[in-house]
């Protein structure tokens, strides 16, 4: 996916602040904070959206929530929580279009449902 920014960083073209990498997932933070703490996490197989996900990527969507879960641990926000949130398309303000999982942390959260 030639013009994808997330692939782009995953292949390195774009520098990204990784906090984590391994054969299928990388986390990198968010250029935009929402948080103190924003990460992204997200395959490195270019899945344009959540409507994308097929049956055979449950395995990895599911390891992409233990990567969170590790990284919730590794960054010491297990005890004080974090919110996940997965955009998807026009109305929910999906703007890069390579599935990521938004990871927010650090302050009191506002309303149960963004927005
Ligand atoms: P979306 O609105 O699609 O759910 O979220 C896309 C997120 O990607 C935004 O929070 C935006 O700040 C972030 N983003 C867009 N381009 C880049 C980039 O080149 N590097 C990083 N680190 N984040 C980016
Ligand atoms: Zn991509």
């Amino acid at each position: 996916m030639e013009d994808c920014v997330f692939c782009k960083i995953i292949k390195g073209e774009i520098p990204s602040e990784k906090v984590y990498e391994d054969d299928e997932i990388i986390a990198f933070k968010d250029i935009h904070p929402a948080a103190p703490i924003h990460i992204l996490v997200i395959p490195k197989k270019h899945i344009a959206t959540l409507l994308e996900v097929s049956e055979e990527d449950s395995y990895l969507i599911g390891r992409i929530y233990q990567v969170i879960n590790k990284l919730a641990k590794d960054m010491g926000i297990d005890q004080s929580g974090f919110r996940v949130i997965v955009n998807c398309g026009r109305d929910a303000g999906q703007e890069v279009m390579h599935i990521h999982f938004h990871m927010l942390a650090g302050r009191k959260m506002g309303p149960k449902i963004v927005g």
